[in-house]
């Protein structure tokens, strides 16, 4: 976005949008159905400081599917069919009486008269007034004065409780200072530049020798375990060096790790601000002494590269389980890392 020389981003009413609104460069990514994520996407970034935003428009989406293209019909409170007729109440002065239109009327001409008292009604607000509408359902021969409004989703045809339906803000974005820093210098991001780095293997990988592991834990009686290490305030720490220098010091760290577990043992990248690795065969607890080690070692790497920038490290070292799905026992490992402040 910076690289085109954006710095504001305001919303456009767009038919072809899932939410009806498209935010040109970001939101190409998306496909229809997906393109809600776009709004998570831009609340990330604001959280990081990368733009500032500004209220442009409020949006309902559907709460099935969210999706933003509704059909608001008027529907029976008893059967929530939209198939309905409706007449107005009639009035009438002289005798108070209250009833339907058609309660009123005949079959031979359109005259009106009174059935309680007989006379003919001549003149609305002389003879009589419309102090309300009744409504008929054709469905389940409901009567009732009361509508209630109900969103059908044009895309997955659920239909909404108007009261459930969630909102949205729509913004206008502006790029901050940050942003444009992290735009030029930016994260190293892509998975092609980190499985580059020597030493990790693929996230895929990784997950493929878990999954082994899994399944020789089955048979043995060891212990073996999975650790995580993130820096916390990465994007801050990143934007600030550059990003070649990011590339040198993802290399150190990797070493700094590497020299500190066995060969057998794999690293990988998540992201470009967070590690995982395997330690196989050890306890957990000497697993967590030797992580601690490790972190000691790069924060002492890094005081010393950059003394001037506090870096923020977080880890947790995970007991591999030989009866859980290695994918959830990754995401439980992630959320440990992620919430655990111990360093
Ligand atoms: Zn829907
Ligand atoms: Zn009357
Ligand atoms: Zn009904």
């Amino acid at each position: 976005m910076y690289t085109r020389e954006l710095t504001r981003i305001d919303p456009i009413p767009y038919n072809y949008s899932g939410i009806g609104y498209t935010f040109p460069p970001i939101s190409v990514n998306y496909k229809f159905r997906e393109e809600a994520q776009v709004l998570n996407v831009i609340a990330v970034a604001e959280e990081e400081g990368i733009f500032n935003t500004t209220f442009h428009d409020r949006i309902y989406l559907c709460t099935n599917c969210h999706t933003g293209f509704m059909s608001f019909r008027e529907v029976c409170p008893k059967c929530a069919s939209s198939n309905s007729e409706s007449q107005d109440i009639i009035h009438h002065f002289r005798c108070g009486y209250v009833a339907p239109l058609s309660d009123y009327s005949n079959a031979i001409d359109d005259q009106m008269n009174c059935p309680k008292c007989n006379k003919q009604l001549r003149h609305i607000g002389v003879d009589y007034d419309k102090p309300s509408v009744l409504h008929s359902c054709r469905n389940c021969g409901h009567k009732y004065q009361d509508f209630v409004v109900k969103a059908k989703c044009v895309s997955c045809s659920f239909d909404n409780e108007v009261d459930q339906l969630v909102y949205h803000e729509v913004k206008s974005l502006e790029i901050t200072k940050k942003g444009e820093l992290v735009a030029t210098h930016g994260y190293v991001s892509t998975s092609k530049d980190l499985e580059e780095i020597i030493g990790t293997v693929k996230m895929d990988v990784f997950r493929t020798m878990l999954r082994y592991e899994i399944e020789r834990l089955k048979q043995t009686e060891g212990h073996s375990n999975i650790a995580g290490v993130f820096i916390s305030n990465a994007g801050e720490f990143y934007s600030k060096i550059g990003s070649s220098m990011e590339r040198a010091l993802l290399k150190d760290l990797v070493e700094v790790i590497r020299g500190n577990i066995r060969t057998s043992d794999m690293i990988t990248f998540k992201d470009s601000s967070t590690l995982l690795l395997s330690m196989n065969d050890i306890p957990q607890k000497v697993g967590e002494n030797i992580m601690e080690e490790i972190v000691q070692l790069i924060l002492k790497l890094l005081n010393t590269n950059f003394p001037n920038l506090n870096i923020q490290i977080k880890y947790a070292v995970k007991q591999v389980h030989a009866k859980l799905n290695h994918e959830l026992q990754i995401q439980q490992l992630l959320q440990q890392v992620y919430t655990d402040v111990q360093s």
